[in-house]
């Protein structure tokens, strides 16, 4: 189960062109930051990740690049990237290599060197589809440079797409939701969405003046997720996660590596791995963490090695947000120990009459009505 032969890799670029107002992702809009130093400092990390695990015989399953905007990077820039980063170890046959990509930032001369480097898939930061929402959001572009990457012929090369949208956002109404789920969705070039309602970090300019936001109601936001998962299941997507709706065979397989506690190294400044037992992550601080890895020092923040008990709570979490649940193998596997055991199995029976679970397949799943109440159901059976 802990074997280290096949890992995940995920590189943090924390640069943008400017920081959107909800933002808590770590990035800087610093223009003078060094590109070239924090990349030569993420070869370096990776280069005593693989030393201080003996990952030298591991090979990468899939590989995303997020942010920040890794879009950014110039060509030259990404040539340099992949050939002192990711080449340090090989790929599995089906690698599956995703890069985020803001509308503003791509060009096709960027989106065919992706290619050629082997990127095999996109994701785009369309959040909204309105101008007056995304100006208010402080994103970088429009939604007709949105439309217009969704309509480029040139994303068809790649053997899959998504889109980020946003839901819950101030002053947005379900129709302002449904019509950019549908607009998003009929150009037929994603396969893949992420919806995620908005979440207030206090340290942002939003969180700063909460009070002022015209956030739409508890009832709107639950509104809204129902319109967008009715939307997608008409485009014949299927919902794999509480936030995730994909054509067959166009699920992340990245996130669901994470979901299935499968080994992954993040490389950058705030990033998170997890080799088992530990989980650990790094700094958010760009200055600091490329003197650390220059002094040859780890730049970790934090580190927690998991037991049984935080495995266990884990794995009911995240199941509990897909439909597959939670497979009684697996959580044999990872906890040594029966999910369905004493009162919990007596609260899954309970649950299983309700409405709110199935046993199937060897497997405790959420029905379509638990899945609404994941983080309750997990409260309860963690
Ligand atoms: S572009 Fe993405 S990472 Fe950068 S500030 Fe906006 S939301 Fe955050």
């Amino acid at each position: 189960m802990y074997n280290h032969s096949l890992i995940s890799l995920y590189v943090h670029f924390p640069f943008c062109g400017r920081r959107c107002r909800y933002c808590d992702f770590f990035s800087t809009e610093d223009g003078t930051a060094s590109i070239d130093g924090y990349i030569d400092a993420v070869a370096n990390e990776f280069r005593m990740v693989i030393e201080k695990n003996d990952l030298h015989a591991s090979r990468i399953a899939t590989i995303y690049c997020g942010g920040g905007t890794p879009s950014l990077l110039s060509p030259r820039r990404w040539y340099t990237f992949v050939d002192t980063v990711i080449k340090k170890l090989p790929f599995a046959p089906d690698l599956e290599w995703t890069i985020e990509c803001n509308p503003d930032s791509f060009t096709e001369e960027k989106a065919a060197v992706w290619l050629d480097t082997g990127v095999t898939r996109l994701t785009l930061g369309i959040q909204s589809l309105q101008d007056r929402l995304l100006r208010f959001l402080g994103r970088p572009h429009t939604a007709r440079q949105a439309l217009d990457l969704l309509e480029n012929p040139i994303l068809t090369t790649f053997n899959s797409v998504g889109a980020d949208i946003m839901y819950g956002l101030p002053g947005q109404t379900v129709k302002a939701v449904a019509q950019t789920a549908v607009r998003v969705l009929d150009s037929g070039t994603a396969k893949h969405l992420s919806a995620y309602e908005l979440t207030i970090a206090p340290d942002t300019p939003f969180g700063k003046h909460q009070r002022l936001l015209p956030l739409p109601s508890e009832e709107d936001r639950i509104t809204m997720h129902e319109t967008i998962r009715e939307i997608a299941e008409r485009h014949e997507f299927e919902q794999y996660e509480i936030s995730n709706y994909a054509r067959p065979g166009h699920r992340c397989r990245h996130n669901l590596r994470y979901w299935m506690h499968e080994p992954y190294v993040g490389l950058g400044a705030s990033s998170h791995s997890y080799l088992h037992p530990y989980r650990y992550a790094n700094i958010a601080d760009l200055r600091r963490y490329i003197l650390d890895i220059k002094s040859a020092r780890f730049p970790t923040a934090y580190t927690e090695r998991l037991g049984t008990e935080e495995l266990s709570r884990e794995a009911i979490l995240l199941g509990l947000r897909m439909p597959e649940g939670i497979g009684e193998d697996r959580y044999r596997r990872l906890t040594g120990r029966e999910f369905a055991d004493g009162d919990r199995g007596k609260l899954l029976e309970k649950l299983a009459q309700e409405g709110y679970m199935v046993h199937t397949g060897g497997a405790w799943r959420p029905t379509s009505k638990g899945i609404l109440i994941a983080d309750a159901l997990a409260g309860k059976l963690a």
